[in-house]
């Protein structure tokens, strides 16, 4: 998908997160980083820097494996 313009909410289901890290490459912004807390699974979760300089490209949603980030447009 193209970038849509405007400003997107970065949600990442921290439960849902297994910290593989595709999704902190893949992000061209690196708004996305390596977290340090644990989930309720014991692992650690991606963190999100600055939702405000997301561009939308949902890059990360499309690679994660575990469907553990929602970006949505913000009203
Ligand atoms: S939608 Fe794109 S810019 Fe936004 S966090 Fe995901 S990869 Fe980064
Ligand atoms: S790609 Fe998905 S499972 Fe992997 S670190 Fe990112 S949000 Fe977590």
């Amino acid at each position: 998908m193209q970038d849509m313009g405007g400003k997107f909410q970065v949600t990442i289901l921290r439960d849902w997160c297994k910290g593989c890290d595709l999704c902190v490459s893949e992000c061209p912004v690196k708004i996305l980083v390596k977290g340090s807390h644990l989930n309720s699974r014991g692992l650690l979760y991606v963190e999100v820097t600055e939702s405000s300089l997301c561009t939308g490209c949902r890059r990360c949603a499309t690679v994660c494996p575990d469907v553990a980030i929602r970006i949505e447009m913000e009203a």
